[in-house]
Protein backbone atom coordinates (compact mmCIF):
# COMPACT_ATOMS: atom_id res chain seq x y z
CA UNK A 1 0.00 0.00 0.00
CA UNK A 2 1.54 3.12 -0.95
CA UNK A 3 1.21 6.22 2.23
CA UNK A 4 0.85 10.26 1.79
CA UNK A 5 3.06 9.62 4.80
CA UNK A 6 4.52 6.69 6.86
CA UNK A 7 2.38 5.36 9.87
CA UNK A 8 3.86 5.74 13.35
CA UNK A 9 2.78 4.13 15.93
CA UNK A 10 3.38 4.65 19.56
CA UNK A 11 2.29 2.85 22.50
CA UNK A 12 2.94 3.33 26.66
CA UNK A 13 2.05 0.72 29.24
CA UNK A 14 2.82 2.56 32.04
CA UNK A 15 5.59 4.32 33.81
CA UNK A 16 6.82 3.49 36.99
CA UNK A 17 9.09 1.61 39.16
CA UNK A 18 8.80 -1.76 36.73
CA UNK A 19 10.35 -4.10 39.09
CA UNK A 20 12.61 -6.91 37.06
CA UNK A 21 10.23 -9.35 37.29
CA UNK A 22 7.42 -7.44 35.17
CA UNK A 23 9.55 -6.21 32.69
CA UNK A 24 9.09 -9.29 30.20
CA UNK A 25 5.18 -9.26 30.86
CA UNK A 26 4.85 -5.45 30.01
CA UNK A 27 7.68 -6.17 27.14
CA UNK A 28 5.25 -8.27 25.88
CA UNK A 29 1.77 -6.49 26.29
CA UNK A 30 3.80 -3.45 24.69
CA UNK A 31 4.70 -5.82 21.51
CA UNK A 32 1.39 -7.11 21.08
CA UNK A 33 -0.49 -4.25 20.97
CA UNK A 34 1.82 -2.29 18.58
CA UNK A 35 1.31 -5.47 16.21
CA UNK A 36 -2.28 -5.33 16.57
CA UNK A 37 -2.18 -1.39 16.33
CA UNK A 38 -0.25 -1.43 13.05
CA UNK A 39 -1.26 -4.30 11.08
CA UNK A 40 -4.31 -1.81 10.63
CA UNK A 41 -2.14 0.92 9.39
CA UNK A 42 -0.79 -0.99 7.08
CA UNK A 43 -3.64 -2.06 5.54
CA UNK A 44 -4.48 1.64 5.49
CA UNK A 45 -7.12 1.69 8.38
CA UNK A 46 -7.24 5.41 10.13
CA UNK A 47 -5.13 6.25 13.04
CA UNK A 48 -8.14 5.87 14.86
CA UNK A 49 -8.60 2.41 14.70
CA UNK A 50 -5.39 1.79 15.38
CA UNK A 51 -5.08 3.37 18.64
CA UNK A 52 -8.52 1.94 19.15
CA UNK A 53 -6.96 -1.64 18.83
CA UNK A 54 -3.88 -1.19 20.43
CA UNK A 55 -5.58 -0.32 23.53
CA UNK A 56 -7.73 -3.05 23.38
CA UNK A 57 -5.00 -5.54 23.17
CA UNK A 58 -3.12 -3.64 26.40
CA UNK A 59 -6.97 -3.62 28.42
CA UNK A 60 -7.29 -7.47 27.52
CA UNK A 61 -4.13 -7.99 28.85
CA UNK A 62 -3.84 -8.26 32.96
CA UNK A 63 -0.01 -7.08 33.51
CA UNK A 64 -1.96 -3.22 33.02
CA UNK A 65 -3.97 -1.13 34.65
CA UNK A 66 -6.64 -1.12 32.18
CA UNK A 67 -9.69 -3.72 31.71
CA UNK A 68 -9.26 -6.73 33.41
CA UNK A 69 -6.58 -6.89 36.04
CA UNK A 70 -6.83 -3.18 37.07
CA UNK A 71 -6.71 -1.60 40.15
CA UNK A 72 -8.96 -2.09 43.11
CA UNK A 73 -11.23 0.98 44.66
CA UNK A 74 -11.18 1.34 48.17
CA UNK A 75 -14.75 -0.77 48.15
CA UNK A 76 -13.16 -3.38 46.13
CA UNK A 77 -14.51 -2.68 42.73
CA UNK A 78 -12.89 -2.11 39.85
CA UNK A 79 -13.92 1.10 37.77
CA UNK A 80 -12.98 2.24 34.61
CA UNK A 81 -12.19 5.28 32.63
CA UNK A 82 -11.02 5.69 28.73
CA UNK A 83 -10.91 8.45 26.18
CA UNK A 84 -10.47 7.96 22.33
CA UNK A 85 -9.62 11.32 20.45
CA UNK A 86 -9.44 11.47 16.22
CA UNK A 87 -6.72 14.48 15.48
CA UNK A 88 -8.44 15.16 12.04
CA UNK A 89 -11.54 16.47 13.34
CA UNK A 90 -11.64 16.85 17.35
CA UNK A 91 -14.17 14.52 17.66
CA UNK A 92 -13.66 12.92 20.86
CA UNK A 93 -15.20 10.11 23.14
CA UNK A 94 -14.89 8.95 26.47
CA UNK A 95 -16.45 7.11 29.70
CA UNK A 96 -15.44 7.14 32.86
CA UNK A 97 -16.32 4.89 36.12
CA UNK A 98 -17.55 2.35 34.08
CA UNK A 99 -17.63 -0.86 35.74
CA UNK A 100 -19.48 -3.53 33.45
CA UNK A 101 -17.48 -3.14 30.11
CA UNK A 102 -14.86 -4.91 29.53
CA UNK A 103 -13.49 -2.91 26.97
CA UNK A 104 -13.86 1.08 27.75
CA UNK A 105 -12.17 2.22 24.69
CA UNK A 106 -14.74 0.16 22.45
CA UNK A 107 -17.34 1.99 24.52
CA UNK A 108 -15.44 5.45 24.28
CA UNK A 109 -15.45 4.82 20.50
CA UNK A 110 -19.27 4.51 20.52
CA UNK A 111 -19.95 7.44 22.23
CA UNK A 112 -17.29 9.40 19.82
CA UNK A 113 -19.03 7.92 16.39
CA UNK A 114 -23.11 7.64 17.83
CA UNK A 115 -23.21 10.42 20.78
CA UNK A 116 -23.91 14.26 19.77
CA UNK A 117 -22.20 14.25 23.27
CA UNK A 118 -18.47 13.61 24.14
CA UNK A 119 -18.74 12.37 27.98
CA UNK A 120 -20.67 9.67 29.46
CA UNK A 121 -20.23 8.14 32.79
CA UNK A 122 -20.84 5.19 35.53
CA UNK A 123 -24.73 3.57 34.69
CA UNK A 124 -25.34 5.63 31.91
CA UNK A 125 -22.14 4.87 30.05
CA UNK A 126 -22.83 1.26 30.41
CA UNK A 127 -26.45 1.91 29.23
CA UNK A 128 -25.21 3.98 26.43
CA UNK A 129 -22.52 1.17 25.26
CA UNK A 130 -25.66 -1.77 25.76
CA UNK A 131 -27.65 0.25 23.24
CA UNK A 132 -25.08 0.06 20.78
CA UNK A 133 -24.34 -3.48 21.28
CA UNK A 134 -21.50 -3.86 24.10
CA UNK A 135 -22.47 -7.15 26.88
CA UNK A 136 -22.47 -6.02 30.10
CA UNK A 137 -20.63 -8.07 32.39
CA UNK A 138 -20.20 -8.42 36.13
CA UNK A 139 -18.11 -6.29 37.99
CA UNK A 140 -16.49 -9.33 39.54
CA UNK A 141 -14.97 -10.29 36.05
CA UNK A 142 -12.80 -7.59 35.79
CA UNK A 143 -11.29 -8.35 39.46
CA UNK A 144 -8.40 -10.99 40.15
CA UNK A 145 -6.73 -11.89 42.96
CA UNK A 146 -3.33 -10.24 42.41
CA UNK A 147 -5.12 -6.84 42.87
CA UNK A 148 -7.16 -8.16 45.94
CA UNK A 149 -3.55 -8.36 47.30
CA UNK A 150 -2.45 -5.15 46.25
CA UNK A 151 -5.52 -3.78 47.95
CA UNK A 152 -5.67 -5.54 50.90
CA UNK A 153 -1.62 -4.58 51.60
CA UNK A 154 -2.28 -0.68 51.05
CA UNK A 155 -5.24 -0.79 53.42
CA UNK A 156 -3.41 -2.13 55.71
CA UNK A 157 -0.41 0.04 54.96
CA UNK A 158 -3.19 2.83 55.63
CA UNK A 159 -4.29 1.58 58.68
CA UNK A 160 -0.36 0.98 60.45
CA UNK A 161 -0.21 4.90 59.31
CA UNK A 162 2.51 3.66 56.70
CA UNK A 163 2.78 6.08 53.97
CA UNK A 164 1.24 4.25 51.35
CA UNK A 165 -0.31 5.43 48.12
CA UNK A 166 -3.78 6.42 49.14
CA UNK A 167 -4.04 10.38 49.65
CA UNK A 168 -6.33 9.95 52.81
CA UNK A 169 -2.62 8.54 54.53
CA UNK A 170 -0.52 12.07 53.66
CA UNK A 171 -0.42 14.84 55.99
CA UNK A 172 1.80 16.67 53.18
CA UNK A 173 1.97 17.54 49.33
CA UNK A 174 5.65 15.98 49.90
CA UNK A 175 4.52 12.88 51.78
CA UNK A 176 2.10 13.04 48.66
CA UNK A 177 3.92 13.11 46.22
CA UNK A 178 6.36 10.72 47.57
CA UNK A 179 3.82 7.77 47.89
CA UNK A 180 2.78 8.60 43.94
CA UNK A 181 6.00 8.50 42.88
CA UNK A 182 6.23 4.88 44.42
CA UNK A 183 2.78 3.76 43.53
CA UNK A 184 2.49 1.47 40.19
CA UNK A 185 1.33 3.64 37.36
CA UNK A 186 0.19 1.09 34.72
CA UNK A 187 -2.43 2.79 32.79
CA UNK A 188 -2.21 2.30 28.94
CA UNK A 189 -2.45 4.65 25.81
CA UNK A 190 -1.53 5.01 22.43
CA UNK A 191 -0.81 8.02 19.59
CA UNK A 192 -0.79 7.20 16.02
CA UNK A 193 0.04 8.87 12.30
CA UNK A 194 -1.73 6.77 9.80
CA UNK A 195 -1.16 6.74 5.93
CA UNK A 196 -3.54 9.88 5.33
CA UNK A 197 -1.28 12.33 7.72
CA UNK A 198 -4.25 11.77 10.44
CA UNK A 199 -3.02 11.77 14.24
CA UNK A 200 -5.37 10.24 16.77
CA UNK A 201 -4.73 9.45 20.45
CA UNK A 202 -6.11 6.65 23.02
CA UNK A 203 -6.00 6.27 27.53
CA UNK A 204 -7.47 3.50 29.16
CA UNK A 205 -7.23 3.24 33.21
CA UNK A 206 -8.13 1.43 36.26
CA UNK A 207 -7.11 4.73 37.86
CA UNK A 208 -5.21 4.46 41.32
CA UNK A 209 -5.00 1.37 43.58
CA UNK A 210 -7.35 2.33 46.95
CA UNK A 211 -9.20 5.34 45.07
CA UNK A 212 -12.12 6.35 46.29
CA UNK A 213 -15.35 5.21 44.78
CA UNK A 214 -16.16 7.72 41.81
CA UNK A 215 -12.62 9.24 41.55
CA UNK A 216 -12.13 10.10 37.87
CA UNK A 217 -8.15 10.81 37.12
CA UNK A 218 -6.39 12.11 34.08
CA UNK A 219 -6.42 9.64 31.62
CA UNK A 220 -9.69 10.19 29.95
CA UNK A 221 -10.07 13.74 30.49
CA UNK A 222 -9.47 15.51 27.00
CA UNK A 223 -6.56 17.75 27.29
CA UNK A 224 -5.07 15.96 30.79
CA UNK A 225 -4.16 12.59 30.23
CA UNK A 226 -5.64 12.34 26.26
CA UNK A 227 -5.44 14.56 23.30
CA UNK A 228 -5.15 14.25 19.37
CA UNK A 229 -5.21 17.80 17.13
CA UNK A 230 -3.94 17.30 13.42
CA UNK A 231 -2.37 21.23 13.80
CA UNK A 232 -0.10 20.36 17.10
CA UNK A 233 0.15 16.74 17.98
CA UNK A 234 -0.96 13.68 19.75
CA UNK A 235 -0.37 12.69 23.29
CA UNK A 236 -1.00 9.78 25.42
CA UNK A 237 -0.11 10.15 29.52
CA UNK A 238 0.20 7.78 32.73
CA UNK A 239 1.12 8.88 36.08
CA UNK A 240 -0.27 10.30 39.18
CA UNK A 241 -3.73 11.85 37.74
CA UNK A 242 -4.55 14.74 40.30
CA UNK A 243 -1.29 16.89 39.57
CA UNK A 244 -1.31 15.75 35.03
CA UNK A 245 -5.16 17.12 35.86
CA UNK A 246 -4.43 20.49 37.09
CA UNK A 247 -2.17 21.47 34.77
CA UNK A 248 -4.02 20.57 31.45
CA UNK A 249 -0.59 18.41 30.68
CA UNK A 250 -1.66 16.75 27.51
CA UNK A 251 -2.99 20.02 26.12
CA UNK A 252 0.06 21.90 27.73
CA UNK A 253 2.58 19.74 25.65
CA UNK A 254 0.85 19.41 22.64
CA UNK A 255 0.88 23.02 22.33
CA UNK A 256 4.50 23.40 22.55
CA UNK A 257 4.48 21.17 19.27
CA UNK A 258 2.43 23.48 17.57
CA UNK A 259 4.40 26.18 18.17
CA UNK A 260 7.66 24.95 17.14
CA UNK A 261 8.99 22.54 19.78
CA UNK A 262 10.41 19.21 18.69
CA UNK A 263 8.15 15.94 20.19
CA UNK A 264 11.27 15.22 22.19
CA UNK A 265 11.93 18.38 23.86
CA UNK A 266 7.97 18.98 24.67
CA UNK A 267 7.66 15.19 26.10
CA UNK A 268 11.14 16.11 28.55
CA UNK A 269 9.46 20.04 29.18
CA UNK A 270 6.37 19.06 30.16
CA UNK A 271 7.55 16.53 32.48
CA UNK A 272 9.59 18.74 34.04
CA UNK A 273 7.02 20.96 34.40
CA UNK A 274 4.48 18.09 35.94
CA UNK A 275 7.74 17.75 38.50
CA UNK A 276 8.76 21.01 39.00
CA UNK A 277 5.56 22.90 39.29
CA UNK A 278 3.24 20.43 41.63
CA UNK A 279 5.90 17.40 42.32
CA UNK A 280 4.30 14.90 40.13
CA UNK A 281 5.41 11.88 38.51
CA UNK A 282 4.53 10.09 35.21
CA UNK A 283 5.26 9.58 31.55
CA UNK A 284 4.30 11.11 28.06
CA UNK A 285 4.17 9.24 24.55
CA UNK A 286 3.96 12.28 21.85
CA UNK A 287 3.61 12.32 18.02
CA UNK A 288 3.79 14.89 15.78
CA UNK A 289 2.30 15.63 12.60
CA UNK A 290 5.50 15.20 10.68
CA UNK A 291 5.50 11.10 12.61
CA UNK A 292 8.30 12.46 15.30
CA UNK A 293 8.09 11.15 18.23
CA UNK A 294 8.81 12.26 21.98
CA UNK A 295 8.88 10.22 24.95
CA UNK A 296 9.79 11.32 28.53
CA UNK A 297 9.71 9.93 32.00
CA UNK A 298 10.64 10.77 35.53
CA UNK A 299 9.73 7.92 36.74
CA UNK A 300 12.40 4.83 37.55
CA UNK A 301 11.18 3.28 34.22
CA UNK A 302 8.19 3.29 31.34
CA UNK A 303 7.07 0.77 29.22
CA UNK A 304 6.70 1.55 25.84
CA UNK A 305 7.14 1.31 22.08
CA UNK A 306 6.99 2.29 18.43
CA UNK A 307 6.25 1.30 14.97
CA UNK A 308 7.17 2.41 11.41
CA UNK A 309 7.96 1.47 8.38
CA UNK A 310 11.63 0.56 9.72
CA UNK A 311 9.80 -1.94 12.19
CA UNK A 312 9.23 -1.97 15.89
CA UNK A 313 11.36 -1.27 18.88
CA UNK A 314 9.88 -2.26 22.58
CA UNK A 315 11.50 -0.47 25.82
CA UNK A 316 11.10 -1.01 29.57
CA UNK A 317 13.80 1.20 30.80
N1 LIG B 1 -3.07 8.49 35.51
C1 LIG B 1 -3.89 7.43 36.04
C2 LIG B 1 -4.87 8.01 37.03
O1 LIG B 1 -4.46 8.84 37.82
C3 LIG B 1 -3.11 6.37 36.71
C4 LIG B 1 -1.95 5.81 35.92
O2 LIG B 1 -1.48 6.40 34.96
O3 LIG B 1 -1.51 4.72 36.27
O4 LIG B 1 -5.98 7.59 37.04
Amino acid sequence: MTFKIAPVLTVHGGAWDIPDDLVEPHRQGVTNALAAGYALLEKGASAVDAVQAAVAVMEDDEAFDAGRGSFLTSDGRVQLDALLMDGATLRAGGVACVERLRNPIHAARLVMDLSPHVYFVGAGAEAFAAEHGMSLIDNSELVIDRERRHLADAQLKQRNGVAGPTPAAASSPTQLAAMHAATSHDTVGAVALDGHGNLAAATSTGGTLNKSPGRVGDSSLIGCGCYADNLSAAVSLTGWGEPIMKLVLGKWAVDRVQQGTPPAQAAGEAIAYLFHRLGGHGGIILLGPMGRIGVAHNTPRMAWGTHTTRGMEVYVR
